[in-house]
């Protein structure tokens, strides 16, 4: 079904009307949800032997890591940094786009986000906003596994870049839905999906 809804601003001046072509949102999409958490523990498991197999080689992880109390407030730190890390990251790609992100949190699913309503993004830049974490995070993680090898906060770095690329896993899913759109599209951001907008004529 096709609704009409304004777009309230967009990265390039809107001219002509625009229709809503997709409105993709996870409580519609129950059956894709739990798809998708699959694929993120999927995911898990492989990030994690790429990335340990990185701590190994590049980060020359020592033998033993040991492993008590602080080191495990340590690692729920480093966790939960990288979780709010990711949606800021989101949020920076979203200014660099001409957006300004809210953050935070849905209760119900705990997941924390980085969103801006009614703002649309060119698809292109969307993509920018949905890979920027996966991408950006990836990269610090192995630059920090380099530059601190030998350590144990190797491991916590192979850890906490599982984790976030795991956590990606949904920005790659709708980076995949906006690529079945042309480039002229544009994709509005929302705390639980996305929505894209065409020009009508
Ligand atoms: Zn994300």
């Amino acid at each position: 079904m096709m609704e009409t809804s304004p777009l309230i601003a967009a990265q390039d001046p809107l001219v002509g009307d625009y229709r809503q072509v997709l409105h993709w949102t996870m409580k519609d999409k129950p059956a894709q949800v739990i798809w998708l958490q699959i694929l993120a523990i999927m995911v898990f498991i492989l990030l994690g032997l790429a990335f340990s197999s990185l701590a190994i080689h590049l980060g020359k992880l020592p033998e033993t890591v040991k492993f008590g109390l602080p080191e495990i407030g340590t690692t729920l730190a480093g966790i939960m940094a990288t979780i709010l890390l990711h949606e800021l990251v989101h949020g920076l790609a979203m200014r660099l786009c001409g957006a300004r992100p809210q953050y935070g949190l849905l209760w119900k699913q705990l997941m924390f986000y980085a969103t801006s309503p009614g703002y649309g993004f060119r698809r292109n830049s969307y993509l920018l906003v949905a890979l920027a974490p996966l991408v950006g995070l990836s990269c610090l993680a192995v630059l920090g596994m380099f530059l601190l090898r030998g350590t144990n906060w190797v491991a916590l770095l192979a850890l906490c870049a599982t984790i976030n690329g795991s956590g990606a896993c949904g920005d790659m899913w709708l980076g995949s839905i906006v690529l079945r759109y042309p480039k002229s599209a544009y994709v509005v951001d929302e705390k639980d999906g996305i929505r894209v907008f065409m020009r009508s004529d």
